[in-house]
């Protein structure tokens, strides 16, 4: 993938826009990415469209919907990305927001989401498939089959799945899905947008023509070529890399197992992303300072999501899944890089930071 990258930096400097061969050839590798995913997600190239990253995408969807489609209710969650969340606040009146029950492991709950849903009222649904905290995993086919029966649209941020969960979307009832190459090992700063071509919004970003009028601005050729490559390989080698990772995550529950006051949140490799564990400790002192020590011993996990756990705050996902529990949460997210010998080091080192 770093060499497709290169090669493309080197190669492919063209401006697609431009009508020149140096143009027309990066515009070929633009849409042979393109052709590459839609094929891969089994949908027409017309409905995928490149975007910097999974927060462009899901704003998109969301003011788009809101703007265009006349959407006036929102049901999500409280557990999504903040990039939803705060895209969501950000339409203020134009739109009721309604926030879907959750069952003990942050699942929405399909009844609570048939109560919210009314027929008569344009609705966005915009539910995650896969948790980027705690890994629960959403029955987004059953969503949006619950979402066709009563005229809502469906959003799903499928940016912690593209890479590790197959999407059939030719069959899955979904109108909306966003992705970020960075999550399957491809470059940071580059993201994908699938919309259902039977819907038609205005774009986030005005200007040019580019993406068939959907994101103004020249595109990024190399990270495009990079976008594809990295999803062919992580679809290449899912079983091959799931196999691997499942192998590490239970080699971690097993160890766990036999440590004092240290329990697996949501151990199911099903209901849960299989690259996710998140152990939970007693809060005190020590474990407070787990993560950091865990940093320094070469661990680079994490107390919450990336985006925020620079400044380690409290985590709004586990806030609301555990509102009442003193707790210090650990999430390991494993890669199909990582080694047997890592998880006994990483227990070892775990033990030494929490006692
Ligand atoms: N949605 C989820 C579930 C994520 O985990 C992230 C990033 O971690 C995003 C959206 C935002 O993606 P990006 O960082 O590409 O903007």
């Amino acid at each position: 993938m770093v060499e497709e990258i290169s090669r493309h930096l080197s190669n492919s400097y063209g401006n697609p826009s431009s009508l020149h061969r140096e143009g027309r050839n990066s515009r070929m590798v633009i849409e042979e990415s393109r052709r590459n995913i839609a094929k891969l997600l089994n949908c027409s190239i017309g409905e995928i469209f490149f975007t910097s990253c999974g927060t462009e995408s899901n704003n998109t969807v969301i003011n788009g919907a809101v703007r265009d489609l006349g959407v006036e209710r929102i049901i999500t969650s409280p557990l999504e990305h903040p990039c939803v969340l705060e895209a969501i606040k950000a339409q203020g009146r134009s739109v009721d927001v309604h926030f879907v029950q959750l069952n003990e492991i942050g699942q929405a709950d399909l009844n609570s989401l048939e109560g919210l849903l009314d027929s008569k009222r344009k609705t966005l649904v915009s539910l995650m498939h896969v948790n980027n905290e705690i890994g629960t995993v959403n029955d987004i086919r059953a969503i949006g089959e619950l979402c066709k029966r009563y005229g809502a649209l469906f959003h799903s941020d499928t940016v912690q799945g593209l890479g590790f969960y197959t999407y059939d979307l030719s069959d899955l009832p979904v109108d909306f899905i966003s992705a970020s190459a960075h999550k399957f090992h491809g470059p940071k700063g580059i993201g994908l947008l699938y919309i259902n071509d039977e819907i038609s919004i205005k774009p986030l970003l005005w200007g040019g023509h580019q993406e068939r009028n959907m994101r103004a601005g020249t595109e990024n050729v190399a990270y495009i070529a990079g976008i594809g490559k990295a999803l062919s390989l992580a679809y290449d080698e899912l079983d091959t890399r799931k196999a691997h990772i499942m192998h590490l995550r239970q080699h971690l529950i097993d160890q766990l197992s036999g440590l004092d006051d240290v329990r697996v949140v949501n151990p199911s490799a099903e209901l849960n992303h299989y690259k996710i564990v998140n152990i939970a400790v007693p809060l005190n002192d020590k474990t407070t300072l787990a993560i950091p020590n865990l940093d320094i011993a070469g661990f680079a996990v994490s107390g919450g999501s990336a985006c925020s756990s620079g400044a380690e705050t409290t985590s709004h996902v586990y806030d609301a899944l555990f509102p009442n529990e003193e707790l210090k949460l650990i999430r390991v997210s494993f890669s199909h890089f990582n080694k047997t010998e890592e998880v006994d080091l990483f227990c070892k080192v775990l033990k030494d930071v929490i006692n």
